[in-house]
């Protein structure tokens, strides 16, 4: 009796066991596929945010990188790669891959201390990252690196920031180049007016009126200068300041614009013999824009044109044409012409070709150009220049013909 109630305990102790080791087969059966499809939602949400946080770097204007503490880079966005071009960027060292190592400083500087490093690295634009042999001039940059805040082990420990202020570094320098110039074009003729003013009351020449006259006359001619300059640096300002109404745009011929240059440059002409011809097809040409800035350009043209050629029987043609939708007007010399190596630099405010330069004491202030340039842009044109020395110099400008439809032609 007693081995049969054994057996039967026994049997079902045995048939207990049985059931929960399958139960317990069965649960970690459940929590192996549990932490299997946990594991690859993991994944899979690790992987949608990797794509979300570089879709949204990659958005970003400026070159993004995340760099490891032994400074290799692990992330690099879309700008990054334009503005490395081609170059391999993953995992490779920052100091072999940004070629400069000007670049890659503000980086190290940042993994050595710890701290935010910002630095600005101004490049001849053959050492900038797009290794641009072609093109003169410089490229700014400015790195700004930091560190992330805790990093887990083998991720990422830096975030770099490269900035192009390339537009903003020349702009900054424009307006450093003008200042220089402008104070020194301004320093010279107060310092002539200076010593004459010594001369005359300090060494008491004032009471020779002869002699006084003389100086008077010289001052006269450097405050002219000194008002020729401000006059022409108050109107490049004007038109550089974009107001939007600054221009009084009225229709008028170009042919009554061409009459007053010539007028007002009437004894110049004469003096020289100079021969001036007008090419106009169509002399009721009607230009829209504003009629001062218009006789201002070509009054500066054709007087350089003059200036630049004291000797006699210069030869001018002032031309004007409607092309299809381009109105085209040109100003050519045969004269002594401008040096190819000048010739992009002809624009520039202050520019003046040094051979011309030292021709004569005093000859424009090297705004003029400028003031063309500028004037012609704000009407939408363009403006160029060839020159042949001693064949032709010719500026050509060209501009929208912006008449309403109907009007005559
Ligand atoms: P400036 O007031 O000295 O005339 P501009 O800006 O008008 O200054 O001209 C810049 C320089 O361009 C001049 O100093 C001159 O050397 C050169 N230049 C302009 N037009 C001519 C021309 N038709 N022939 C020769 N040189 C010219």
């Amino acid at each position: 009796m007693i081995s049969n109630f054994f057996i039967l305990s026994a049997t079902a102790a045995l048939l207990i066991l049985f059931i929960l080791n399958r139960h317990l087969h069965r649960a970690r059966k459940l929590s192996d596929d549990a932490l299997t499809t946990w594991k690859r939602q993991s994944e899979q949400e690790l992987n949608q945010a990797r794509h979300d946080r570089n879709r949204l770097l990659d958005a970003l204007g400026d070159a993004f990188f995340l760099v490891d503490s032994e400074a290799n880079i692990r992330f690099a966005n879309r700008a990054s790669r334009t503005l490395f071009g081609a170059r391999e960027l993953l995992d490779r060292p920052v100091s072999e891959a940004f070629l400069d190592p000007r670049l890659a400083q503000a980086l190290l500087n940042c993994l050595a201390t710890g701290e935010p490093t910002q630095s600005l690295v101004v490049l001849p634009q053959q050492n900038s990252p797009r290794g641009d042999l072609e093109t003169r001039g410089v490229n700014a940059w400015i790195i700004d690196a930091a560190n992330l805040p805790n990093p887990s082990p083998g991720e990422p420990t830096t975030r770099v920031i490269i900035r192009d202020v390339t537009a903003e570094h020349q702009l900054e320098q424009v307006r450093k180049d003008f200042v220089a110039n402008a104070s020194h074009e301004l320093r010279t003729p107060l310092a002539i007016i200076n010593g004459y003013l010594e001369n005359l009351l300090d060494d008491d020449m004032i009471d020779e009126p002869t002699m006084a006259r003389r100086f008077l006359t010289i001052m006269r001619k450097h405050t002219d200068r000194i008002s020729h300059i401000v006059e022409d640096m108050l109107v490049i300002s004007r038109l550089e300041s974009g107001e939007a109404n600054m221009l009084k745009v009225e229709p008028f011929c170009f042919h009554s614009c061409i009459n007053d240059v010539l007028e007002r440059l009437e004894s110049m002409v004469r003096n020289q013999k100079a021969e001036i011809q007008v090419a106009m097809p169509d002399p009721d040409l009607v230009l829209h824009g504003d009629r001062f800035y218009w006789t201002q350009v070509l009054f500066n043209i054709v007087e350089n044109a003059l200036k630049q050629n004291p000797r006699d029987g210069l030869k001018v043609i002032i031309g004007c044409e409607s092309i299809g939708e381009t109105i085209h007007i040109w100003v050519s010399d045969d004269g002594v012409g401008i040096p190819s190596a000048d010739l992009p630099h002809i624009f520039r405010r202050f520019f003046r070709v040094e051979k011309h330069h030292s021709q004569q004491e005093i000859k424009g202030t090297g705004l003029g150009l400028s003031i063309v340039k500028r004037a012609v842009e704000a009407h939408g044109g363009q403006i160029g220049v060839t020159s042949v020395p001693g064949s032709e110099t010719k500026f050509l400008i060209s501009i929208p013909d912006t008449r309403p439809a109907g009007a005559p032609i």
